[in-house]
């Protein structure tokens, strides 16, 4: 089954929804030559079921941000939310065990253990988490590498197996707790198309199954059969807005409107502060009620709409509409700032309502 929903999640769930969150998360490396900031101010929030890919660069800071969620690494500041449990106050040991417990973790290099079987590779979980009937573990490791079409090959030993067959059974051994979530880093990095396909339809059908899937690629075509593309460039989350509208801006102009760009949740019938330029990410705006008669040539903006405005105040004879509205704002200094730094940028945000995509 292919998942092949357009990428249109102008917005993130909110933190109260979310089973994975990040809050103003940065992650910075000392290093002899001084500090490097991997990541920054990072906020995220994936939500039960959803499959989310994760893109950008090489070096733009795409492991570390995995790394956050599974707790291999940790934030310099910041807190890190993952089913209920905040990594930030975990020891190292306590880490360990509630990893084993709630996330499958999946590398590009599969990382199985060469001396054991694949068999054993997959039963090792669950021996080292003490999750199931050690009588159980067995068959249940077999149904797993059954579900993976590994069974033929389960007494073998890793180094006999294609590197796609590696894979599957890394992905077996990722399942083997019955985890909620899986996090898989280029997990067909290095492996050839159709391989890669291969392993996406097995990842397809485990999001279709219920579980959370967070995966790191470079593939765009792969990034895209997930709900969700996030896009990281030099350590920066660009917001979902940009991705979904300018998939193709350069990253160095993404990172400059992701800086510009302000999120504001107004309450039904608030009217937009005073900007330069506004698009809806939830709700609608409407022309302002005691207004509208001098303004009837303003139509409401619906979701993913935008519009600029050649005065800030005119912005004002816009509100929220009854269900209110989350709006992505330029105001007057950062429309100012990006004219004089970036003036093909401004005119891209004004060519056009934009209408659905
Ligand atoms: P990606 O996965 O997107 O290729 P990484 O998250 O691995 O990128 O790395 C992001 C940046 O952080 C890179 O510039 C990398 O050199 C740096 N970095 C990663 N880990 C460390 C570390 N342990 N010490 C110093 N710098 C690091
Ligand atoms: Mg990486």
């Amino acid at each position: 089954m292919h998942l092949t929903q357009p990428v249109i999640a102008l917005s993130q769930p909110s933190a109260e929804e979310a089973l994975i969150h990040l809050k103003e998360v940065w992650k910075v490396f000392k290093m002899p030559a001084g500090t490097f900031e991997a990541l920054k101010n990072i906020n995220l929030s994936i939500r039960s079921g959803e499959f989310v890919s994760v893109t950008g660069k090489s070096g733009s800071g795409k492991s570390t941000l995995v790394n956050m969620i599974t707790g291999i690494d940790r934030p310099t500041r910041g807190e890190v939310r993952v089913n209920g449990t905040l990594l930030n106050t975990l020891s190292e040991g306590a880490l360990s065990v509630w990893r084993g417990h709630n996330l499958g973790i999946v590398f590009q290099f599969f990382q199985l253990l060469p001396m054991l079987s694949v068999l054993e590779n997959v039963m090792l979980p669950m021996d080292f988490c003490n999750r199931y009937d050690p009588a159980e573990r067995e068959e249940r490791a077999m149904a797993l590498l059954r579900r993976v079409g590994l069974e033929k090959v389960a007494h073998k030993l890793p180094a006999a197996l294609s590197g796609g067959q590696q894979q599957c059974a890394a992905i077996a051994r990722a399942l083997a707790n019955d985890p909620p979530i899986l996090v898989a880093d280029e997990p067909t990095g290095n492996l050839d198309s159709r391989t890669a396909v291969q392993i996406m339809e097995i990842f397809t059908d485990l999001v279709a199954h219920g579980k959370t899937l967070v995966m790191v690629t470079h593939d765009l075509r792969l990034a895209q059969q997930a709900h969700r593309v996030l896009v990281i460039s030099d350590g920066e989350l660009i917001h979902p807005a940009i991705v979904a509208r300018w998939p193709h801006l350069s990253h160095p102009r993404m990172r400059l409107l992701n800086r510009h760009l302000r999120s504001l949740r107004l309450p039904p019938a608030t009217p937009l502060p005073a900007c330069r330029w506004a698009m809806v990410l939830e709700g609608s705006l409407h022309p302002h009620p005691r207004r509208r008669s001098f303004l009837a040539r303003l139509t409401p903006l619906e979701v993913g709409q935008w519009r600029a405005f050649s005065r800030a105040e005119e912005a004002t004879t816009y509100a929220a509409g009854s269900r209110g509205a989350l709006v992505l704002l330029l105001d007057e200094a950062a429309w100012e700032s990006l004219r004089r730094d970036a003036p093909d940028l401004i005119a891209t945000l004004q060519t056009r309502h934009g209408g659905p995509a």
